[in-house]
């Protein structure tokens, strides 16, 4: 068992980590930055280390100061989070040289991830299904001409380094090849400081859906089921639920299976999560492995139960899983909203500041991981996260109303939030039956151009309101229930319709 560890990193992440570790009875150490000295992980650890200026080359990515830190503390473990150095092997080589232990996978699988075509490469190589595309990055135009022949329009141009939907270039014609790909160049070499850009077949009407594994040091690989991640804005994950609406019984399994074969074959320690982009037939093909937590882990822990943290923890420490894959049977739904610190009705502009007052929800299936508190300032150095809203349900519908019920209570003043984007979303007719694709957010955003956006707001709910009350058929009315009263239904459209 691990008695002290160090957590390398900020916000709702390294609140979630502190919570595992004081459940464990592991003593957490905070660091921060010079725009985090009140932040919520610092009030919460039980030490913090001051590790420099609030830009995160000086503070959070500046692998030294984490050692020293480490180092200065005793912590005989580093918990890397997600973003900065989680998926960083240089970190993860200073931590084998000092004896400190890494929670995350060894640097080596860490490596083979961590570059797109390389992971390709493995994965075409371990019989795992790949998007059809190049294995090497493009070096020249004609190559380029040549491969885009093969591969046919529309395609994509992907960075090999790539991340956060940087360098990602959707080509839908031969016209736009060429300055296309001087643009995923450039922007390439700016954001990861390599040109180096492969090339993907597009796939129509994708589907982004991932499963988490966890993986001992023994040989044992478990999936946990799979989160539906489509919901997306600009290539970002803005909304996840398991399971997905999309997937049947059987590629759902067949997916789990292909990942414990993806993560056996690079010898992968603790948890990570395969990606895979699936077609409108239900075929499935390999996109990436995140080598690290993910953000919406959280829905895959209220369906299974496992707390992934302890897991990634107690796997760290030596321990063998405390179970087996026909031990993992997912109840129910869940579903989680990134709430950010941003304006939805200005371009998703950052709203960074001081939240003047907060109010968060509560009750039965309702989880609020939060990197924040009433009077705290949002700082605009960092990514807007504020926290993730998560819901349980018995069903899809019962995780929906109570997710609506749980951000119509979430109430944070000061700041623009994405709140009411969220509400538009869970109301919508398609969101509600379950058909949903990557595309569902821009079509949406192409919506709301034509028209007024407070007249397009209220159809929306409106439609919304109609869809639930035909899924549920005559039941409320035969239930002996009186019907809602118009009044109710226009009152909350109204409530709805004013946060605007
Ligand atoms: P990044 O690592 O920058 O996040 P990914 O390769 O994970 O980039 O892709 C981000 C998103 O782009 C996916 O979740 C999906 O929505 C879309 N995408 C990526 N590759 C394809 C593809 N070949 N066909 C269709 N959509 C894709």
């Amino acid at each position: 068992m691990l008695k002290k560890i160090l957590i390398a990193n900020r916000g709702e992440i390294a609140v979630r980590v502190i919570r595992a570790c004081r459940e464990m009875g592991i003593i957490p150490v905070a660091v921060y930055s010079d725009a985090d000295r009140k932040a919520l992980h610092v009030r919460m650890a039980e030490e913090a280390y001051y590790i420099g200026e609030a830009a995160p080359l000086e503070s959070y990515l500046h692998v030294e100061k984490i050692i020293c830190a480490a180092k200065s503390c005793g912590a005989e473990a580093i918990h890397p989070g997600y973003g900065f150095l989680a998926e960083n092997p240089r970190l993860v080589k200073r931590c084998e040289e000092e004896g400190i232990i890494f929670i995350g996978p060894p640097s080596e699988p860490m490596e083979i991830m961590g570059e797109k075509t390389s992971a390709r490469k493995k994965m075409h190589e371990a019989g795992v299904p790949i998007i059809p595309g190049t294995l090497e990055s493009i070096v020249d135009e004609k190559e380029l001409k040549r491969k885009a022949r093969e591969i046919g329009f529309p395609l994509l141009l992907k960075a090999s380094l790539g991340g956060g939907g940087k360098g990602l270039r959707l080509v839908k014609k031969a016209e736009d090849l060429v300055s296309c790909f001087k643009l995923a160049q450039s922007e390439a070499l700016s954001s990861f400081a390599d040109p180096a850009v492969y090339v993907e077949k597009y796939i129509d009407e994708p589907h982004h859906i991932e499963i988490q594994i966890v993986a001992d040091h023994f040989g044992n690989v478990v999936y946990l089921g799979e989160r539906e991640c489509s919901m997306q804005r600009r290539y970002q994950k803005v909304l996840e639920e398991t399971p997905s609406p999309f997937l049947d019984d059987q590629t759902r399994q067949a997916m789990g299976q292909v990942a414990v074969k993806a993560a056996s074959s690079i010898g992968y320690r603790n948890a990570g999560t395969v990606e895979f982009i699936v077609d409108k037939d239900r075929k499935f093909y390999f996109l990436e492995m995140n080598a690290r937590l993910q953000v919406e882990h959280p829905i895959t822990e209220m369906v299974t139960g496992v707390d992934l943290v302890k897991c990634q923890l107690d796997i760290a420490a030596g321990n063998p899983l405390p179970f087996r894959q026909e031990d993992i049977k997912p109840q129910g739904n869940a579903m989680e909203c990134r709430i950010m610190a941003e304006d939805p009705f200005n371009d998703f502009m950052p709203s960074p500041g001081k939240i003047v007052y907060l109010h968060t929800p509560a009750g039965l299936g309702v989880r609020d991981d939060s990197g924040i508190y009433e009077g705290y300032e949002v700082p605009l150095d960092y990514d807007p996260l504020l926290s993730k809203l998560i819901t349980w349900g018995r069903t899809r519908e019962e995780t929906i109303r109570r997710m609506l019920r749980a951000l119509a209570e979430y109430q944070v003043y000061g700041i623009k939030t994405t709140i009411p984007f969220f509400q538009k979303i869970l109301l919508h007719p398609k969101f509600l039956a379950g058909q949903y694709t990557t595309h569902f957010i821009s079509e949406l955003e192409k919506e709301q151009d034509q028209g007024s956006p407070a007249e397009a707001f209220a159809a929306l709910i409106a439609a919304g309101i109609r869809t639930y009350r035909d899924a549920r058929g005559e039941a409320e009315v035969s239930s002996g229930r009186a019907k809602e009263s118009q009044w109710k239904t226009q009152g909350r459209i109204q409530n709805l319709s004013n946060r605007l």
